[in-house]
């Protein structure tokens, strides 16, 4: 298992910068995603990883190996693409066995060497009963495996991945998502994952980084980004949210409180360096919120339960999208799982809110 590290890494082509200055590490053993919008530079960073682009700027590390102009076959790299891009003449045992043939392995091993090792790559991707087929008589997931079984055939010191997934339909996809989880973790293998998709990166990675035009916007466990966003980019990016103007009054131990135009509302979720006072940006997340018709008085001075009207409910079956109004210029977008409200028809309801919820952006 080899770590990688990558230093002030630049791409221009042209004028167009594509990669500008990332910096990142990947632990020896993590499944690593690069996730971000279409044209973010996420395809480009991987290509630079696999040696097919060299950098403008900036340094790669596999290891100790500083890999930064090495050309691709000196780097030991296995690559899945999103077309299989497998030969459609080979059968599955050829395709996976291509690897072992061609390049600086060629003649390095015998013919016996050779099978024992695609057998253990097609054993690992569970496609040992489709050896003797070819690709056209395989489904797409069966196809997926076998392009990773040929990426894992040679016991590369990194795995990339580029959007493996997205030839495949919905629900293979999210089979999908765990089996290569799975066959990266039993590989004991680094790999590098580009994704446009949050869910798949949410499901799968140890680690994220999130990239917009060309730089990182935050690098963690999914469970952070999603719950702690750093900053507008990735709290918008992951998910669904509300963004509310506020304004800091105080600052006691681990909690912040805000002035904001839903009245006062307590956060424990804000940045170290969160100065006493000052106008902020808060992520909410819809399904943060929990909503109960107002029986009786509408709450007063409490901080985190306000007063809102829903203005309208999109029944979804396992849960309601609300869209509430609070006050004259305060709108939220709401969930309600396991919806029961939507049949009392109310006029106003109450929406509370956990302080951890409150999350005070970085910018
Ligand atoms: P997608 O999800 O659409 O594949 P991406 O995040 O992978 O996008 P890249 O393919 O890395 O983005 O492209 C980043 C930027 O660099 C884009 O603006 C793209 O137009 C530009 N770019 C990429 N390759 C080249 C090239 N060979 N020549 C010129 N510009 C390029």
């Amino acid at each position: 298992m080899t770590p990688v590290t990558i230093r002030g890494l630049v791409k221009k082509f042209g004028s167009t910068v594509a990669v500008n200055g990332i910096d990142l590490n990947v632990d020896a053993g993590d499944l690593f995603f690069l996730l971000g919008p279409s044209g973010c530079g996420k395809t480009t960073l991987l290509r630079m990883l696999a040696g097919f682009i060299d950098p403008t700027a900036g340094s790669i590390h596999f290891g100790d190996r500083n890999v930064t102009h090495d050309p691709p076959n000196h780097r030991d790299t296995g690559m899945v693409f999103q077309g299989y891009a497998l030969w459609p003449h080979m059968s599955v045992f050829q395709n996976v066995e291509f690897g072992l043939t061609v390049g600086r392995r060629k003649s390095q091993h015998t013919a016996q060497q050779r099978k024992e090792k695609v057998d253990r790559a097609l054993a690992a991707t569970h496609i040992t009963q489709y050896a003797d087929r070819k690709p056209n008589q395989l489904s797409g997931g069966q196809q997926q495996r076998v392009a990773l079984a040929r990426a894992l055939v040679i016991e590369p010191t990194l795995i990339l991945l580029d959007e493996p997934l997205s030839n495949l339909d919905a629900k293979l996809r999210l089979d999908m998502r765990s089996q290569i989880r799975a066959i990266c973790k039993e590989a004991g293998i680094t790999a590098v994952y580009v994704t446009h998709d949050q869910k798949e990166a949410l499901s799968m990675a140890d680690a994220v980084a999130v990239l917009n035009t060309g730089r990182v916007m935050q690098v963690g466990a999914p469970r952070q980004l999603y719950e702690r966003p750093a900053n507008r980019f990735v709290a918008d990016f992951l998910g669904e949210t509300n963004f509310v103007s506020a304004e800091v009054k105080s600052r006691r131990g681990g909690a912040v409180l805000l002035e904001t135009p839903a009245g006062a509302l307590e956060s424990s979720a804000f940045p170290e360096d969160l100065p006493d006072t000052g106008n902020v940006t808060c992520s909410i997340r819809p399904e943060a919120f929990t909503l109960q018709a107002l029986n009786g008085d509408p709450p007063g001075g409490a901080p985190n339960r306000f007063a809102a009207r829903p203005v309208d409910c999109t029944y979804l079956g396992e849960m309601a999208q609300y869209q509430l109004a609070v006050g004259d210029h305060l709108k939220l977008k709401a969930f309600e799982l396991n919806p029961r409200l939507v049949d009392q028809d109310a006029d106003e309801l109450i929406v509370s809110i956990d302080p951890r919820d409150v999350v005070i952006l970085h910018d």
